[in-house]
Formats: structure tokens, sequence, C-alpha cells
């Protein structure tokens, strides 16, 4: 990374990754550990972010194993949900069963996403090639002659300006970068939001899982001694529900979870119950010359089956093993960038397109429902036949399309862990 003075600060590097999630974060370490010098731009001031995706599933597991780090990650405090099982009416069905995996990875980790951000920034920087801005907040594209050539940012000290031989758009389904570059977007819908809060954990209480009955779709997650909550509601029914008032709304919650109904007091104003406007869709084209998007920025995703951190964990790592070399050698063209699409749109597709089934044939219609819940005959089947569960376990915890790590540790490494 070189600097130069001017107007606006300006810092010249091989990649820029707009934006620390998962998918930059990810990115930005495994090129600086192949030799590839980066500057990861990230618009707030830590990962201290409540509500987002904080499960880390198998796929993500194998992921640090080959690195070798599966070990230093799981001494981090997390969780370990080994099956999913959600309540149907008063019947309890196990989904999914991920315990027949490898025993290091037989489980999902219920980790804080900002936990996992620090873990990786960590092991990033002991790599000279990894630069983190953090409060850079990307503003627009640098262009010239038809390619894109760097970004704008503002910080605490003042405009930079970023130029790299690739710009990688890793900020999230509001992308700046997705925007700025005109890239088209398909909308494909979908037909819920979610509301999220959390309540304290006792001693006793059930674990991670699914709550589902007439009207009402809670999803639980375990963490340590407080629980995640996701009420799931038809879309713009928020509003409706705030006017209702905080009391009426605890009594939702209450009824539906009666473990937490003595601590429903908890929610003492509408600032602790968070609303997720959900979204899912897609670019037609993730790229143009000098520029890429991945992970959500690419396509947005929604929370069912909490795939979304790791399918954006899995476009940075197809990313890196797909364009190391090429950056290395300032060879990039469009059709590496084209090569990267070709590769994690097939995965995105499928995934979307279960998650669209899962919200149109079970979220929709249990949200419509009035009657008391019985489980349908397929997911009777599933929670009778421990065989039939690998198979939501495979769908939800590796995916489609896994990806290994094929980047070399090329960079001489700092010794001591920053
Ligand atoms: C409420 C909620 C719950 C979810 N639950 C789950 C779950 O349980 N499991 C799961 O796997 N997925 C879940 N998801 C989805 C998951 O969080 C996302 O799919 C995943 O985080 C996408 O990773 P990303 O790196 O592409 O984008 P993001 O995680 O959105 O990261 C984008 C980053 O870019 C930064 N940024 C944005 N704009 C700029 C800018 N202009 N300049 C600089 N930086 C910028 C942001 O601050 C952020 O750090 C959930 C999502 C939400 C919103």
């Amino acid at each position: 990374m070189t600097v130069a003075g001017g107007a606006a600060r300006t810092l010249s590097t091989t990649c820029c990754v707009a934006g620390g999630g998962p998918a930059g974060m990810m990115l930005g370490f495994l090129l600086a550990r192949a030799g590839i010098d980066v500057v990861v731009l990230e618009k707030h001031a830590d990962f201290l972010r409540d509500f987002r995706g904080d499960t880390i599933h198998p796929s993500t597991l194998q992921l640090m194993q080959e690195l070798g780090l599966l070990e230093a990650l799981l001494k981090r405090p997390h969780n370990e949900a080994t099956k999913l099982t959600v309540q149907v009416g008063v019947t309890p069905i196990t989904v999914a069963d991920f315990s027949w995996l490898p025993r290091e990875r037989a489980f999902v980790a219920l980790m804080p996403q900002w936990d996992f951000l620090d873990f990786v920034t960590s092991e990033a920087k002991r790599y000279p090639g990894f630069h983190l801005l953090m409060q850079a907040n990307v503003t627009g594209l640098i262009e010239e002659g038809g390619r894109i050539v760097g970004v704008h940012a503002t910080t605490p000290d003042g405009p930079l300006d970023v130029r790299a031989r690739l710009v990688v758009g890793c900020d999230g389904r509001k992308s700046t970068i997705r925007k700025e570059a005109g890239l088209e977007v398909e909308d494909i819908g979908a037909p819920i939001d979610v509301l999220w809060m959390r309540i304290s954990r006792r001693p006793g209480d059930p674990g991670t899982g699914g709550r589902l009955d007439a009207g009402s779709f809670f999803a639980v997650l375990e963490r340590g001694d407080y629980f995640q909550l996701a009420y799931v509601i038809p879309k713009g029914a928020a509003a409706r529900i705030m006017q209702a008032g905080l009391p009426a709304f605890r009594q939702i919650v209450a009824k539906a979870l009666p473990f937490v109904a003595p601590r429903v007091d908890e929610l003492k104003s509408w600032d602790d119950v968070k609303l997720l406007s959900v979204a899912i869709d897609r670019l037609r084209t993730w790229y143009r010359p000098g520029l890429l998007c991945i992970g959500d920025a690419a396509h947005a995703m929604s929370p069912i089956g909490g795939v979304g951190i790791n399918l954006a964990i899995q476009d940075a790592v197809a990313t890196a093993n797909l364009l190391w070399r090429p950056l290395r050698d300032g060879t990039l063209t469009e059709a590496d960038l084209a090569r990267v699409q070709k590769r994690r749109e097939f995965p995105t597709r499928v995934t979307q397109r279960l998650q669209v089934a899962a919200q149109n044939g079970i979220v929709q219609p249990v949200l419509a429902s009035s009657k008391p819940l019985e489980p349908p005959w397929v997911l009777r089947l599933i929670s009778r036949t421990p065989l039939l569960q690998r198979i939501p376990a495979w769908l939800v915890g590796i995916g489609v399309r896994p990806e290994h790590v094929h980047t070399p540790e090329a960079a001489p490494v700092r010794s001591a862990r920053v």
C-alpha cells in the first residue's frame, strides 16, 4: 500500500474491499494471506452489531479447519447446536441432525458475529499486506476510461481515495457499490419481516429451535445467558403490531414462548425490538471492469435457514481462489470476474429458491392459520427417520457447492498475533 497527499488523501493498493462484514473480512484475510496487498474499508467504528447472522455452519467450520484455525476459533465463547428442533403446535419435531458430520464440525456454532469478525481480523493482521480502515465510509467509485479504478471514502481524518486494480463490493444488502456501479438488481421479493429481541435465559430453558403455532412463528437462538428471539411477521405488519402497544406484544411473546413469559418485561420499549425488513434479491451481473460484488451486495438473503453469512464466506473463498493469481500477476480481466459469478451464482439461485419455497410453503401458511397447528406428514416422517434429518442438515449446514481453500499462504507472517 502506498500513500499520497492532495485534496483527498490517496492510498494505492492491489485490491480494495468495501465493507468489513463476513464476506469482506474473509476476502481481505485470504488475499493478504496469499501475499496480495488489500485495503478493507468498514464504515462502522467496530463490529458490534446485534441481531445479525450469528450462526457458523459446518461448511465454515470446515474452511477454518483447512486454514488451521478451527481450534482457536472454537476457544471463543459459543454454543453448539447438533440438532435443529422445532415445536409445531405441541409436537416437537427434529428437522435436522448434524451429528453424522465429522466430529469437529458436527454442529452449528452460535457465536456473536462480532466475535467471529474480531477473530478473522486478528488472524488477517498477521499478514503485512492486510490493512483495515474502520470508520471509512465508501461514498462513490473512481472511474477512468470505463474502468473502476478505486473508491472515494470519508474518514474521521477527512476524505480518502483508494485506488486499486480491483474494487470488491462487500457492503451488504444496501450496497453503495452496487448502486454507484449501476448494476441491475433482480428483486425476488419476500412476504415477511422479522422482529428481533433479546430476553434472558435461565437454566433448564430449552435451547435453539423454532416455535410454530396458529399465526405465530418464532425462531429461538440460545446465546449463553440470553435468547435472541426472531418473530416472523407478514411484510409490513410491524406498524400494526406497534400500534397495538408493547403490553399486547409482550403477551404474544409470552403465549408463544411460555418459558420466557415471566421475563417479557425485559422488553421495556420498542427500542428493544428491532425490525428487519427481509429482502431476497440478486444482481443480474455481479461485475464491471475493475469491480466485483459478492455476499449480500450481490445477493441479499432471507434469514430463513440462517445461511447468509455462510454464503457470503463461501463467495469470499471462491473469489480469493479465482482471483489471487491474476491480482498478483497484474493480469486481471473481466473474464476472471465472470468466473466468480459463474461459480457462485448457481448456489445462490438454489439457496434463494429454497428460501422462497420455505417462505411460501411453510411460513406464510403458518402466519395465515388461525387453528392450532398439527405437524404436516412430511415433518412427522423426517422427525421419525434420523436418516432423513441428514438432508435438511446438509442443505443448511453444508449447502450447495461448498468451497475449499485453494489460496496459498504466501505472505510472511508477523511473529505475534495482534
Ligand atoms: C437481522 C438479521 C439476522 C440474520 N440472521 C442470520 C443467521 O442467523 N445466519 C446467517 O448465516 N445469516 C443471517 N443473516 C444474514 C447475514 O447477516 C448476511 O447474509 C451476511 O452478514 C452477509 O454478509 P456480507 O459480508 O455480505 O454483508 P454484511 O454482513 O451486511 O456486511 C456488510 C458490511 O459493510 C459495511 N458497509 C456497508 N456500507 C458501507 C460503506 N458504504 N462503506 C464501508 N462499509 C460499508 C457494513 O457496516 C457491514 O459491516 C441475518 C441478517 C440479518 C439482517
